[in-house]
Order: structure tokens, then C-alpha cells, then sequence
């Protein structure tokens, strides 16, 4: 085994800013005697809504919770098509398997990794009821073409925002612009708790008045059933800390353009390496630092070789993954998604990593395309 010298991702940095805020914060919650749903929750979903300028935020168990309800929102069933990603986490697809719909795949755009809105509209059908966009690696759908679509054809809209909290697309939050939007508070994610949680966000008050019943067992006040509901409340110790965590967002995503900007500088540049856009349009928050090459698998192990970590955002699309092989898809019918799957590396990226660390880590992609260049 190489020994690891700079690692894929640290929390270090987290627990240097706020680690005795959050043993308090914990400690707090403990001692109320005040377990679910109580006032850390309600903290926190008005926190979330005011720094991302929603009107509700719904506090539920997870990031795919947080899909399955939005669609049970809608009342979105097994009559019903809905447009997706053929690049994406598997969540996105896993939600539209849940509530029994027609999973309905669209390619990305090879530069954003991001659906291609010029590839929707010969999608849709009578059938299709909704479109989930999601904001891969912290960087913007190109929401206006997407929620002109859905406008014309009468469509929902369900962003994924797991990605990409504090992102802006032209001066508006992700996660504002659909009808119902789901984000995730998994550890990695831009804004992570310590465990399992996720939010629903909307400007629609029916809309959240029945995302939080249905997360409480379908009801509002309790032994009162209105609808058919399950148990996914976010945890009150999560909510706590991510109440703590909440008020470093700014100041972290900040660090990571910061972050990125830098890495970009160093690689730039380089033949048959593409690198993600560095704009000024605050549209990307880097939840991860995604390079492209097709000596990707050379280039991950000669950086491991060299004690460097990586990880690969996605190595198989949810397409060709056996949990989907009944829609009896093949190679080389989403070749797009492909692509990416095979030439995609995820640096090591976190707030907190050094200037050493950065120059360490380019100096050593630098060097290894020069050898390659050399050796051809
Ligand atoms: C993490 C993630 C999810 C799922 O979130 P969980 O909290 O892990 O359930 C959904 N979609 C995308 C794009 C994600 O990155």
C-alpha cells in the first residue's frame, strides 16, 4: 500500500473552525429532552430558507428522501414519465424508481457533465409529468432554457441540489427555481452533517404543508392521520450541528472557489486535459474539482503511486449499473454519459488544503503529461 500524503477529502478544516460549538450544540440537544422535531429543527429549516431565499425548507432523513417526497408531492406515479439525467448520482434515478414512474434519461452537455436542455424537449411525451435537473460537482444546470420548457409544456420542475448549495444561477440559489427541490446533508456535501440528512425546499406552502406531514407519518398534529406518510424527520442532533455548521457556509464556499481558482491557474493549459469553467459568475461552487483526460486511469495511478488520492465521480452510469438492468439498456446508448465515466477524475479537493498540498499535487499532473508527452 502507498502511504497516503494527501488525501481525497479531510474534515479537518471543519473541526478547526466549530468542533466545540458542535459538542456543545450536541450537548444542548441532550440535555432539552427534546428529541425530533423540536426547536433545533425549526432552527434550522428557517436558517436554510432565508440564506438560500426560499420561502420553506422541509428537514427530512436524507438527500434521497428528500427526492421521493418532492415526488410524492407532486403526485408523481407509475402513469407518469420523468426526464433525468443519464449522468448523474444514482439517487436522482433510485427517487423516480420509488414512487413507481418512467425513468427517462437525457444527455449531458460533455463541458458541464450538466443535462443538455437542447436534448429535452424531443423527450418529453403525454406522459411526462417532470424534470429533475441537478447540479452535479457544485456547478448550475442552465436553468432559464430548462424552466422555459417546462413552462411551454406544462412540466414540474425538481432540482437536485444535492451538489450545489450557495450556488447562484444568474443571481438566484439553486434549489428556488423549481416547483419542489431536494438537497443533501451527507458529511461530504458543501453543507454536511455528521450522519444521514436532507431538505426539501419551495416557495409553495401546499406543497410544503404536505412534504411535512408526509415525513411525519402523514400527519401535522399527532394521532391525526390526513395522508398516507412515512417516517423521515431530519434528527435533532443533525439539525443542531448544522446549525452550527450553517453559519461557515459563506465563508466555505468562498474557500473552495478560492480553492479552485488555484488549482485551475496551475493546470491550465495542458493538452488533452479539460478543466471545469472558472467564471466570476458565482454558478459554480465546486463540491468537487472534476478534470477530464483519456489517460485518466494512468493519471489516478501514477498520483497514487506518489501517495495522491482520488476518487472517480461516476466510474459506471446508473444506465449500465445492475440494479437497472431491467430497462435493458446497453453500452453505447447514453454515449455521453460513457465518456465521462471513463475520463472523469475527481481531485483531491477540501477546504483546508494547503498551498503546499495544491502545488504538490498540480506539480505532479504537470509532470506526469510532460512524460506522457515525452514517451509518445
Ligand atoms: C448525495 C446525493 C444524493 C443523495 O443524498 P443522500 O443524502 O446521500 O441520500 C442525491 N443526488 C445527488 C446528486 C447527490 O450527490
Amino acid at each position: 500500500m502507498d502511504e497516503i500524503v494527501i488525501p481525497f477529502q479531510s474534515f479537518k478544516y471543519h473541526s478547526d473552525l466549530y468542533e466545540t460549538d458542535i459538542i456543545n450544540a450536541v450537548s444542548d440537544v441532550i440535555r432539552s429532552n427534546q428529541y425530533v422535531l423540536g426547536e433545533e429543527t425549526r432552527n434550522f429549516e428557517n436558517s436554510y430558507s432565508n440564506l438560500t431565499e426560499v420561502k420553506y425548507t422541509v428537514g427530512v432523513g436524507s438527500g434521497l428522501d428528500a427526492l421521493v417526497i418532492a415526488l410524492k408531492s407532486l403526485k408523481i406515479g407509475p402513469e407518469d414519465e420523468v426526464i433525468v439525467p443519464s449522468n448523474t448520482y444514482i439517487a436522482t434515478w433510485l427517487a423516480i424508481s420509488a414512487v413507481g414512474a418512467k425513468i427517462v434519461p437525457v444527455e449531458p452537455r460533455e463541458s458541464s457533465s450538466n443535462i443538455n436542455p437542447e436534448l429535452i424537449e424531443e423527450k418529453i411525451t403525454r406522459r411526462t409529468k417532470a424534470i429533475i435537473p441537478v447540479h452535479l460537482y457544485g456547478q448550475c444546470c442552465e436553468m432559464e432554457q430548462i424552466m422555459s420548457i417546462a413552462k411551454k409544456h406544462e412540466l414540474y420542475v425538481i432540482e437536485d441540489n444535492a451538489q450545489s448549495q450557495l450556488a447562484k444561477y444568474k443571481n438566484q440559489y439553486t434549489g428556488s427555481f423549481g416547483d419542489i427541490n431536494a438537497t443533501s446533508f451527507y458529511p461530504t456535501k458543501n453543507l454536511g452533517a455528521i450522519g444521514e440528512a436532507g431538505a426539501i425546499t419551495t416557495n409553495n406552502i401546499e406543497l410544503a404543508k404536505f412534504a411535512t406531514q408526509y415525513r411525519n407519518y402523514g400527519s401535522e398534529i399527532k394521532y391525526h392521520n390526513n395522508i398516507k406518510g412515512v417516517n423521515s424527520r431530519i434528527h435533532e442532533i443533525q439539525a443542531a450541528i448544522l446549525n452550527v455548521k450553517i453559519k461557515y457556509l459563506k465563508k466555505i464556499t468562498t474557500e473552495r472557489i478560492s480553492i479552485a481558482k488555484k488549482i485551475h491557474e496551475r493546470l491550465v493549459g495542458i493538452e488533452d486535459l479539460s478543466l471545469p469553467e472558472i467564471s466570476n459568475k458565482e454558478d459554480n461552487v465546486f463540491h468537487i474539482f472534476n478534470i477530464k483526460t483519456s489517460f485518466r486511469d494512468e493519471l489516478a495511478n501514477y498520483l497514487l503511486s506518489k501517495g495522491i488520492a482520488t476518487s472517480i465521480h461516476y466510474p459506471i452510469p446508473p444506465h449500465l449499473q445492475k440494479a437497472y438492468k431491467e430497462l435493458g439498456y446497453k453500452v453505447g446508448d447514453f454515449p455521453i454519459a460513457e465518456k465521462l465515466a471513463k475520463t472523469s477524475l475527481s481531485l483531491p479537493f477540501f477546504p483546508g488544503i494547503t498551498n503546499d498540498e495544491i502545488f504538490v499535487l498540480t506539480s505532479e499532473i504537470i509532470l506526469f503529461f510532460k512524460n506522457l508527452k515525452k514517451n509518445k
